[in-house]
């Protein structure tokens, strides 16, 4: 009987699923770069996944998502891209420069510029793989003036389980450096507010990141944000605006917030 439902679930769940965190990389990266979820197209998007304490493997860039191979991805250490965090002005050539620096195998390919936010999601407790991507519905609501709506609100429960209670929303910033800094403002503000992991982060004008324990949550808060968008657009459409489920509805549905969750993730 086992197999007979093996057999029938085969086009959505492989026989034997990928086990080395390389191999769970490349299965998550070619879900999120498929074609038809309209998440990410050409170069577009990056994924990465914790390797040890001081290492993870990122994107290379210029490599795509739907095709991505072990070629395409690059070992870097977290303590060299942690430390441009804190730096106030870099560079473009600087910021290359210690690009190159972190990958631990130095063939290895130039990390993408994004790998400085993924250096800084990976270390927060809880998170293994983190999924950037630049889905059509989502961009059509971040580019637009209910960006922020959309990230605080929800519109339907499973919208609450797979990408929590609120996403955290990062006004526009430089891709690079830049973003990154601007992602940890936004992710430690909402850590102290609420009190417990985002797992989705959206970006004005720019695009998504779902991060989690494993790749399969992080495909999941992807396309759950990816509905959850083209919901809001749609609702909008008929009426203005969605109907949005009230704060005690989202509590409801979230539980309460972890307060173990807040100081380790802020290092208290
Ligand atoms: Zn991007």
């Amino acid at each position: 009987m086992g197999a007979i439902r093996a057999s029938s679930r085969m086009a959505t769940v492989p026989l034997n699923p990928p086990t080395s965190p390389l191999q769970r990389l490349l299965q998550l990266s070619h879900d999120l770069g498929r074609e038809d979820r309209k998440l990410a197209i050409l170069g577009e998007g990056n994924t990465s996944a914790r390797v040890a304490a001081d290492t993870f493997m990122v994107k290379a860039s210029g490599s795509n998502l739907a095709t991505l191979g072990a070629p395409g991805v690059t070992e870097c250490r977290f303590s060299d891209l942690a430390a441009l965090l804190k730096k106030k002005r870099l560079s473009d050539a600087a910021i290359d420069e210690a690009l190159f620096a972190a990958r631990v195998d130095p063939t290895a390919k130039k990390p993408s510029v994004e790998a400085v936010f993924h250096a800084y999601l990976l270390t927060l407790p809880g998170v293994n793989f983190v999924g950037h991507t630049h889905p059509v519905a989502v961009n059509q609501l971040l580019c637009s003036k209910f960006a922020r709506t959309f990230a605080q609100r929800r519109t339907f429960p499973d919208e609450i389980v797979c990408c929590g209670v609120e996403s955290v929303f990062v006004p526009y910033a430089d891709p690079g450096l830049k973003l990154a800094q601007a992602i940890q403002r936004a992710v430690v503000a909402y850590i102290k507010r609420l009190a417990r992991a985002p797992r989705v982060i959206l970006l004005e004008n720019h695009g998504l990141i779902a991060l989690g324990a494993t790749p399969e949550s992080v495909l999941a808060a992807t396309l759950m944000g990816t509905k959850a968008a083209e919901i809001f657009v749609g609702a909008a459409a008929i009426n203005g605006a969605p109907r949005f489920l009230s704060a005690a509805q989202v509590a409801r549905i979230a539980g309460r917030p972890d307060e173990h969750y807040r100081q380790k993730a802020l290092g208290l």
